[in-house]
């Protein structure tokens, strides 16, 4: 019986070629039965810089990091009933990390604080006497 790990020469599916089974041409996959990676390191590094960079785009943390403006802007948009995609769009933030903030409440924590100190000024600025 033909084990698929036992053959000398292992095929790499990505470059199409044949190499002998052995660490300098594979890498060790440990979870793996297939004692090696499926690809030749080449196309191995390749996948797998390719795959860092799609699991790490360029990101914009925290919602509180953005500028006022921008921050407004967002939660204007929201209350117009703006979709999240029109307003990432507008903004240039990564779909991802929006729905994130939304996730953590952190455009709603935002939203009430901001509420709650125009609040405060108006009451001081309508009411001058009232502090007094
Ligand atoms: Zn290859």
């Amino acid at each position: 019986m033909a084990n698929s790990s036992q053959t000398k020469i292992k095929h790499c599916p990505d470059c199409n070629r044949d190499f002998p089974r052995s660490p300098e041409f594979f890498y060790k996959a440990p979870r793996s039965k297939n004692a090696f990676q499926r690809r030749c390191k080449p196309c191995h590094n390749i996948k797998t810089s390719e795959y860092s960079r799609k699991r790490n785009p360029p990101k914009i943390f925290g919602f509180r990091k953005l500028n006022d403006n921008v921050k407004r802007g967002i939660i204007e948009g929201l209350e117009e009933h703006r979709t999240k995609a029109e307003l990432t769009r507008i903004y240039g933030i990564p779909y991802g990390t929006f729905m994130d903030w939304q996730k953590k409440g952190e455009i709603e924590e935002y939203r009430r604080l901001e509420k709650l100190k125009s609040a405060l000024t108006n009451q001081n600025f309508n009411n001058p006497h009232i502090m007094v």
